[in-house]
Order: structure tokens, then sequence, then C-alpha cells
């Protein structure tokens, strides 16, 4: 089944994502991880990219749509992946259903995590992650158990680049305007379902789950 998780920055799509990936088997495909990442290296691209990043703005479709095309296209992907971060606009949208209806699929179920602006904020602030591994924490309702170092590997944790307040207000802007539109979109396309996404990490995958299972039930008949 290929399943997109839709909602804005601090909405809880990364947990829910890599939850659904160990219980479902199906690969996450995170663009955000995939242009931190990139950032990370030294080449003009990485210098691009990280301007966009650090500045909340979205890479450019010149670079992202191929990243993601080349990437649902490895034999990992035939089974059913699982997109967090793309697509981000309607145009990314079309340009999705147009490669995957080229081979006879399309997005199955769009997951739909809902959360007020204020509540992101809170979430985005209080966002540690480990620059090891990569595990997410919150400092209210998820904190590392040892002095800020992480529980899996032991790095200190620390703040995304992108999560201060400046560069939050401008990502939320740029969620309403391109991402947002994509609600009514899924709607139309009669695959989306709404999550409540206010709720905790355990309740939210039980509602994740639910539907997923629907879905794959009217998948399989
Ligand atoms: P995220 O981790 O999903 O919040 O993404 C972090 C940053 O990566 C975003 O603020 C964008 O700069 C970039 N990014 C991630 N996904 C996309 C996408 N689908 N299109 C353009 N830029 C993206």
């Amino acid at each position: 089944m290929n399943l997109v998780l839709l909602g804005a920055p601090g909405s809880g799509k990364g947990t829910q994502a890599e939850l659904i990936s160990k219980k479902y088997g199906w690969p996450h495909i995170s663009t955000g991880e995939i242009f931190r990442n990139i950032k990370a290296g030294k080449s003009s691209l990485a210098e691009a990219v990280k301007g966009y990043i650090d500045r909340g703005q979205l890479v450019p479709d010149s670079i992202t749509v191929d990243i993601v095309e080349q990437r649902i296209s490895e034999s990992d992907c035939e089974r059913g992946f699982l997109l967090d971060g793309f697509p981000r606009s309607i145009y990314q949208a079309e340009i999705l259903g147009v490669s995957l209806g080229r081979r006879g699929m399309g997005i199955d179920c769009v997951l739909y995590l809902a959360l007020s602006d204020e509540a992101i904020i809170r979430r985005l602030e209080a966002r540690r992650v480990c620059p090891g591994c990569g595990r997410d924490y919150n400092l209210v309702t998820q904190p590392p158990k040892e002095n800020g170092k992480c529980d899996a590997c032991g790095t200190q944790v620390a703040r995304r680049v992108d999560d201060n307040i400046k560069i939050i207000r401008e990502r939320l802007d740029v969620y309403r305007k391109e991402t947002q539109p994509l609600v009514d979109y899924y709607i139309k396309k009669k695959v989306l379902s709404e999550i409540d996404a206010s709720k905790t990490i355990e309740e939210v995958s039980v509602s994740v789950k639910e539907f997923i299972d629907l879905k794959c039930d009217v998948h399989r008949t």
C-alpha cells in the first residue's frame, strides 16, 4: 500500500511514520531527512539545500521531485511505501500521481494529522533531535532519560536549526499556503482520513493503525 502522512511541521508525522514502518514493513521516506543528509555533505547542492532549510522555505521542485521519483522506484518500494513530508504542494501531488499512474499505481491512503497552530508552536519549541541516530524527543512530554543524552545512542540531543520561533512561523506560513490545500485535494480523491494529532503518541498510533487496517481490507477486496 502507498501511504502519505500529511500534516504541519510538528504534527507527529515522523514519529508515526517510524511506528507504521516498523509494524507494516513499508519503507519510511522522509524528504526532510533526505535533505538534512544532503545538507550535511560538502557540495554546491548541500549549500543550496542548507539555505532553504535554514530559512524555513521549500527546496525547489526541480531538486525535490527527482529525488522522490528515484527513491520510490527502488525495489524496496515495490510492496508499498510511506511518504513523510512529500507531497507538500498541489504541484508535487500532481507529479507524484502521474509518476505512479505510469506504473499502474496510485496513493491509496493519506493520513492527515490535524493540529492547531498553538500546539504546533509549543511542540516545535520543545522538540529536540538526536544528531547521532535521528531519534525525536520532546522536553516536556518525552525527554531523554539522562542529562539530555539520547536514550538509544548516548549523543547529546539538540534543537533543529529550523526549530526557532522565527523560522517556525515561516514554515507554518509556507505550510498553510502550499501544503494545506492538499487536504481538500485528497478529500476529493476519497483517500484522506483525518486524525486528531493533539492526543498522545500512543493514542494517535491506535487511530493510525485502525485507518490503515481498514484501507488494507478495502485494498484486498
Ligand atoms: P521536515 O523535516 O519535513 O520539516 O522538512 C525540513 C525541510 O526540508 C523543510 O522545511 C524544507 O526546507 C525541506 N523539505 C522537506 N520536504 C520537502 C518537500 N516535499 N518539498 C520541498 N522542500 C522540502
